[in-house]
């Protein structure tokens, strides 16, 4: 996948090896990165020239990442993909609640940053947010007006609520969402400690989308923090 335009790409990080780790890889895929080793330089860099999308380091030495995020979301909607150490699922959980798009944890791949940096770039063409009536992502389609779920233009059957966590992983599509945010928006406010129920429905869903519950290609468990519809 490449920068179809040269999208540019601020990142904030302190480490110079991950630094020309990133370099390496946006350059050879058309992208057109720009550096800031702290967070003051990033903030500076953004309001100067706001580039598309910002890869923000959550361990800087100037200012908590959480912090960074904060103070860019006061002002622009910037897609804001993070990294953060293995094992730290709180603080992903924390960034993604203040504002952050998605995440990666280090070490990371190429393949990984790619993707998500390419749902960062897309112009959503199934975007349950641009309010098309149908939804389509590998062999899965739903027409939201009827309601109706087609696995290979097989219709299956979902209850109400198989169907709206369905909805909302596909509203995000390619993104993760938290545990909080599912729970919330499936079962509202007062289920957000109930975590058994999202393993139960993913299981669910992932039996009547014939995803393969040891090596899913959909719906994908993201420990700690979330699930994420991959985007096929
Ligand atoms: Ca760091």
């Amino acid at each position: 996948m490449s920068g179809t335009t040269d999208t540019s790409v601020l990142i904030i990080e302190d480490e110079p090896e991950i630094r020309k780790f990133l370099k390496a890889i946006l350059i050879n895929h058309h992208f057109k990165p720009s550096f800031a080793e702290t967070a003051k330089e990033g903030i500076k860099l953004i309001k100067l020239h706001p580039p598309e999308a910002i890869i923000l380091d959550l361990g800087l030495p100037d200012l908590d990442g959480l912090e960074v995020i904060k103070e860019i979301r006061q002002w622009s909607a910037i897609p804001i993909i993070v990294l953060s150490a293995r094992g730290q699922e709180r603080d992903k959980v924390m960034a993604l609640e203040s504002g952050a798009d998605d995440y990666l944890t280090k070490p990371f791949g190429s393949a990984e940053l790619l993707a998500r940096l390419k749902v960062t770039q897309r112009h959503i063409r199934h975007a349950i947010s641009d309010h098309l009536p149908i939804f389509e992502n590998g062999n899965i389609r739903i027409d939201l007006e009827k309601r109706h779920v087609f696995v290979s233009n097989d219709e299956i059957d979902l209850t109400p609520t198989e169907y709206k966590m369905l909805c909302i992983l596909a509203k995000h599509v390619g993104k993760v969402v938290t545990y909080q945010q599912l729970l919330r928006e499936v079962w509202g406010k007062n289920a957000e400690e109930n975590n058994h129920y999202l393993r139960i429905y993913a299981q669910h869903l992932r039996r009547k989308l014939a995803d393969d519950p040891m090596m899913p290609k959909y719906i994908i468990t993201e420990a700690g923090v979330g699930y994420r519809m991959k985007a096929l």
